[in-house]
């Protein structure tokens, strides 16, 4: 499969926030979200076999532990990497996917917590989200919202309540975009929807969404790559 890295960090943005986690990042995206920080997964990587995944990973975590599979858009390559997640899982690791929601999620092995996209309108690739991938969802998985405003908020809000999706999943994200560009300030100042205003607005509506931060982006340089 094709991979543009490897390596071990705290997971950043989901309630496994915080966690020591290792990123599998694939390689490659077929959506172009105006506030995407993975741009340079688009092109490029490395070929790696199953095996040479998973003794990299078997290095940088030997014990165990929590693995995520990102991207890009890691399900552009369903075929090696539905087998690599059942090969994490015989092994004893925890495994998340993360997703943008636009391909089919039925195939996941179960036991795999799902992280998954619904794109809003600011992000440019609204629509994207296969309504049929509803129907994948495990009560253990997750849902994330990235928002850059009101407009976003309120499509968001009324996902949520239409699709009843606080019955569906354990969590529903709600997370500021970040500036894509940011650098230095390791703080809220680069969230393109105030966190505060974002609060107020759940608060409000009662809505049963989890604001999230990207801790990652507080904790390293906004720019770093590979944290
Ligand atoms: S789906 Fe993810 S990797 Fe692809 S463009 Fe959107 S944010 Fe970037």
């Amino acid at each position: 499969m094709q991979i543009t890295e490897i390596y071990k960090s705290l997971q950043g943005e989901s309630t496994y926030s915080g966690l020591p986690c290792v990123f599998v990042r694939l390689t490659g995206c077929n959506l172009r979200c105006s506030w995407c920080d993975s741009e340079f997964s688009f092109y490029g990587g490395r070929k790696m076999t199953l095996e040479e995944v998973l003794s990299e990973v078997a290095r940088l975590s030997p014990a165990g532990g929590l693995v995520e599979i990102t991207g890009g858009e890691p399900m552009l390559q369903e075929r090696e990497v539905i087998p690599l997640m059942e090969q994490l899982l015989d092994a004893d690791y925890q495994v998340l996917l993360e997703t943008s929601g636009e391909r089919p999620l039925a195939r996941v092995p179960k036991q795999v917590v799902k992280i998954v996209d619904v794109k809003c309108p600011h992000s440019g690739e609204a629509n994207t989200f296969a309504l049929e991938n509803l129907d994948a969802l495990r009560p253990h998985d997750e849902l994330k919202f990235v928002l850059t405003d009101r407009a976003d908020y309120e499509f968001a809000r009324d996902f949520v309540l239409n699709h009843e999706l606080a019955e569906r999943v354990h969590a529903i994200l709600f997370s500021p975009a970040f500036e894509k560009d940011a650098s230095g300030a390791r703080d809220t100042s680069h969230c393109l929807l105030d966190p505060q205003e974002l609060a107020q607005w759940i608060l409000a509506d009662n809505i049963p969404a989890r604001l999230s931060l990207q801790i990652h982006k507080l904790i390293w340089d906004p720019a770093a790559k590979g944290v």
